[in-house]
């Protein structure tokens, strides 16, 4: 759930690529050759989808797609895009799929609405401090309010941390290679983590930092 950039469709006449093809070993090259992978990948994806779907037959229908970067799983389309044929960022997004397949529309909303939250406060967290600074002269007065915007902005982001830490703590489990799985996938969660926290932080900061402002 990286980026939200389309799942490109495949061409007319060509039938998508769906989770169960890649069960197979033509299902594991087209996706290998289509991403630039390796054999490595392609050995690698083949039992990847063997093992999801020994436990989860439904999630073979899910489209497998391309995106220019990063990874999605698109949760209206159920598809899942990838721009490499990394098997850790396919086993990600694959969890996104299983996490959010079955789940209400609440939670998915839930996840939208804190990605929206966590967006608006980046873009409105310095104008918000400036403005508090002219509004509350007293100093403590203004700190605790501060205070209070960070901790809330800090809430808001927590839905989409618990969803991207939980997706890539169960890849990292099941993973054969589990430090490499957690290095290549902690960066991504470190990025949303501190996406999610630039709101707090500068909210924060601005407690600190105000003789400077
Ligand atoms: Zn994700």
């Amino acid at each position: 759930m990286e980026q939200l950039t389309p799942v490109t469709l495949p061409k007319p006449g060509k039938s998508p690529l769906r989770f169960k093809d890649l069960a197979t070993l033509s299902g594991a090259l087209r996706f290998s050759r289509a991403l630039g992978g390796t054999e490595e990948d392609t050995v690698r994806v083949q039992q990847l989808a063997k093992n999801y779907l020994a436990d989860n037959k439904s999630i073979g229908d899910i489209e497998i797609g391309r995106v220019p970067s990063g990874a999605v799983y698109d949760t209206l389309k159920d598809r899942i895009g990838v721009s490499s044929a990394d098997v850790d960022v396919l086993a990600h997004e694959t969890e996104h799929a299983l996490r959010l397949r079955g789940t209400s529309n609440l939670y998915r909303t839930v996840l939208g609405l804190s990605k929206q939250v966590v967006a608006l406060n980046n873009m409105a967290a310095v104008p918000a401090i400036l403005g508090l600074r002219a509004m509350i002269k007293n100093k403590e007065e203004r700190n605790s309010v501060l205070r209070v915007l960070a901790g809330a902005s800090a809430v808001a982001a927590v839905p989409n941390l618990v969803e991207e830490g939980m997706a890539s703590t169960r890849v990292v489990l099941n993973s054969p290679d589990k430090a490499k799985a957690f290095k290549r996938l902690f960066p991504a969660f470190a990025q949303h983590a501190g996406y999610g926290m630039v709101a707090p932080g500068l909210y924060l900061a601005g407690t600190k930092v105000e003789d400077l402002l």
